[in-house]
């Protein structure tokens, strides 16, 4: 039988001086404000722990003037694992929010999309605004791991563990892909940016920053069709998650997701 796992997400940064039309193209409230939480994420079965995503360091969070609460990789010490000693990670796209600090995790290999490394090292990057969410420290670090056979490329749907497999949604970054992982609640899919918050994908609202907008609609069905039940779709941004979800330990800082929301989703957030 497929193993399962556990999921928690670890909250690193958030970002206050938001408002509504920075996270939705189209909404009637474009002025109110509209926070945003920063997650990695940590699978565990048994015997095995997979990181998702890596956050961003502090040096980028100079760069961009986005403060962190706290160094992610550094952060998953709370929950027992040192990130020298996690071999798998899996990258849902390369911004700089989820692609930074890679060399905090020097015994890894990174699962990433083949249509997101090309994308970020390829003709697009000479536009300007396609620019603005990466760092191109992020990315040559991640050449230098393909250089030194450390990332393992993914084209379209792919299987990293048994219970644990990514599948590409493209829309916000060429080659994003979510993650659906195996639970004792059923299928869970972490969504990463394919859906920011709930009301993206509940109430079809895209996102501003968009590679192409007809795949980010297509994967808020996508996102929902991977979970086994729709409170089992984990958005990449949205504080909420971290109101409908029970805390996991004393830390404030980390969330247990496998378990299914504590809190029905509302379904007008
Ligand atoms: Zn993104
Ligand atoms: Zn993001």
């Amino acid at each position: 039988m497929e193993k399962t796992w556990q999921v928690r997400a670890l909250k690193y940064a958030d970002r206050n001086s938001r408002t509504r039309a920075d996270s939705f193209i189209v909404d009637d409230d474009h002025d109110s404000q509209h926070s945003m939480d920063y997650f990695i994420w940590v699978l565990q079965s048994s015997e095995r722990v997979i990181v998702v995503d890596t956050g961003y360091e502090y040096k980028e969070a100079a760069r961009r003037d986005r403060p962190i609460i706290r160094d992610a990789a550094k952060s998953l010490e709370v929950i027992g694992i040192r990130a020298e000693d996690v071999d798998t990670v899996i990258i849902t796209h390369l911004h700089y929010d989820h692609a930074g600090g890679l060399d905090r995790f020097p015994n890894a290999k990174f699962h990433l999309q083949k249509s997101e490394m090309e994308f970020a090292t390829g003709p697009c990057m000479c536009e300007p605004d396609l620019q603005i969410p990466f760092t191109v420290e992020h990315v040559c670090e991640m050449v230098h791991k393909v250089y030194s056979g450390r990332v393992i490329f993914h084209d379209g749907d792919g299987e990293v563990e048994g219970g644990v497999t990514v599948h590409r949604i493209g829309g916000h970054s060429a080659g994003l892909q979510a993650v659906r992982v195996k639970t004792t609640s059923g299928y869970l899919c972490l969504a990463s940016d394919a859906s920011h918050y709930y009301e993206n994908f509940m109430l079809q609202k895209p996102f501003p920053i968009v590679h192409d907008l007809k795949l980010m609609t297509a994967g808020f069905e996508t996102i929902q069709n991977l979970a086994s039940e729709k409170s089992l779709v984990i958005p990449g941004h949205d504080p909420l998650v971290t109101k409908l979800f029970p805390a996991d330990g004393r830390s404030g800082f980390v969330w247990r997701l496998d378990q299914g929301p504590t809190t029905v989703v509302p379904e007008q957030c």
